[in-house]
């Protein structure tokens, strides 16, 4: 599932390619979740942003074409479709753009979002809406994450995985955090000094996802379509039943709140 790191590659790999560029026809899935698509057709892209795992692109009219992968969503540029060539069934909306080419997204399990929005108004995306701070923000510390995480009894990786205390992690990048910091999953309470371990944790883990072009399990490719390299990088995520990197004990893997988890039972213990 891409995450903060894969979407921002993506991110990095459309903005210089995209921004100017006219969405001059386009077409679109008939379901609600892609059939905004067709709505962002005449407008101009401005520019590509992200705020977690959402694509932003604001559009010259004052809208937002907004894009969510899901699990398995992807956003490339491919050349304009030769005529005749039967259409990839994956693919639920493409965009013809000024200058050649097609903008398409692709997205096998249809976990993913478009939505066309007034610029900032996300009422009809609540969790955009609701969103945290971005983990590389100035905003984003030790007290900012110890004050919300305290807001709730759930268990702190479902917390996480909520983007309300920050925005961008998703199971892979919480299982990291978690593991880096030293602290158990699904705990549910934490004291202000983890709550800095932690949030260094949850850019460490972050950043080594950025720096190696995302994690590719099955699915993710960047937009030029390669996977990432993140996956060889991964101390805690799938690697249940293998030693800890740091202590040798056998990792565990279990499921919190429908999501599996891995941890290493001795650099993790419960605490409260
Ligand atoms: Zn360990």
């Amino acid at each position: 599932m891409p995450e903060l790191p894969e979407v921002d590659t993506i991110r990095s790999q459309l903005a210089p390619v995209l921004a100017g560029r006219q969405l001059l026809d386009g077409w679109s899935s008939p379901s609600p979740k892609f059939v905004d698509a067709i709505e962002a057709i005449g407008a101009t892209v401005d520019a590509v942003t992200r705020q977690g795992k959402y694509l932003i692109l604001p559009l010259d009219d004052g809208r937002e074409l907004v894009v969510h992968l899901g699990m398995t969503g992807s956003l490339r540029i491919l050349p304009a479709p030769a005529e005749g060539v039967p259409p990839d069934p994956y693919v639920r909306a493409s965009w013809n753009l000024s200058g050649g080419g097609t903008l398409v997204y692709r997205d096998v399990r249809q976990f993913g979002r478009i939505a066309v929005v007034d610029a900032g108004r996300y009422s009809s995306l609540p969790t955009l809406a609701a969103l945290g701070p971005d983990p590389f923000d100035e905003a984003f510390d030790g007290d900012a994450l110890w004050t919300a995480l305290r807001r709730s009894d759930r268990h702190l990786k479902t917390q996480l995985l909520s983007q309300r205390p920050v925005a961008g992690v998703g199971n892979i990048y919480a299982d990291e955090a978690f593991w880096l910091a030293g602290v158990h999953p699904a705990d549910r309470r934490i004291t202000r000094a983890r709550a800095a371990t932690l949030a260094d944790a949850i850019r460490t883990a972050l950043r080594s996802g950025l720096d190696h072009g995302g994690t590719t399990l099955r699915d993710y490719v960047d937009a030029d379509g390669a996977t990432g390299g993140n996956q060889h990088h991964l101390f805690c995520y799938g690697r249940a039943g293998e030693p800890c990197e740091r202590c040798s004990t056998p990792l565990r893997r279990g499921v919190l709140d429908a999501r599996t988890t891995t941890w290493c039972p001795t650099c993790q213990p419960r605490r409260r």
